[in-house]
């Protein structure tokens, strides 16, 4: 596939260093552990060459507060089923028209990490942000009435970072907080006020791509 997984593709500005005890990954782990075991993140034989995919974030920062600070999962962790604070990082800042991003960590931010951080920009109020890669899912995107990024449009770019603000401002994603990405092979955001909602609405949407499938 031309649109490989895994490369980081904005400029990235890491400190090497952990992110602060005070920070809490209990709730964010657990939920990545539970996605990981529905190997809607992972890192599969035959799959994107190879790469782990799939990602998971939670924000920071108060509603009020301008510079969205999030915590992530780090690049190419997708093959651990249970990750530890070292393979999380904390996104800074990150400036969507410069394609830059500044975190720090003892791992960098997933290659994805501008998109997350381009879907918490567009309203104060969503608290996480998880990126899987669910083939049953992106096959029935248009079945299963899914907002989409334009197919010629590949991950973790300004163009993605754009076309996710499009999204929001002609309306899609004001009745939803799902989308897919038509040029990123399998690729699915789902976002929401907490963590809970966004895994939640990941799985009701595997259930019912199930569904399509055994009613073929
Ligand atoms: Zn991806």
């Amino acid at each position: 596939m031309s649109d490989q997984e895994g490369v980081i593709k904005y400029q990235l500005s890491h400190q090497s260093r952990a992110i602060e005890d005070d920070i809490s990954i209990t709730s964010i782990n657990a939920w990545r552990t539970l996605l990981f075991k529905l190997e809607l993140i992972g890192q599969l034989e035959g799959r994107y060459d190879g790469y782990a995919f799939g990602n998971i974030s939670q924000r920071l920062t108060a509603i009020n507060c301008e510079n969205v600070q999030f915590i992530i999962s780090g690049t190419q962790t997708g093959n651990i089923a249970s990750l530890s604070r070292h393979h999380y990082c904390l996104v800074l800042d990150a400036n969507l028209q410069q394609n830059s991003l500044r975190s720090t960590g003892c791992c960098k931010p997933s290659s994805e990490a501008l998109t997350h951080a381009s879907v918490y920009q567009q309203d104060n109020a969503i608290q996480s942000v998880i990126h899987i890669h669910c083939p049953e899912i992106w096959r029935n995107s248009h079945e299963l009435e899914l907002p989409c990024t334009a197919a010629d449009i590949s991950y973790g770019t300004v163009a993605m970072a754009a076309e996710v603000k499009r999204l929001f401002d002609t309306a899609p994603l004001q009745n939803t907080d799902v989308f897919s990405m038509l040029g990123h092979e399998d690729g699915i955001v789902a976002f929401s006020d907490s963590m809970e909602k966004a895994a939640l609405l990941l799985i009701q949407l595997l259930a019912d791509a199930i569904a399509i499938k055994q009613r073929r």
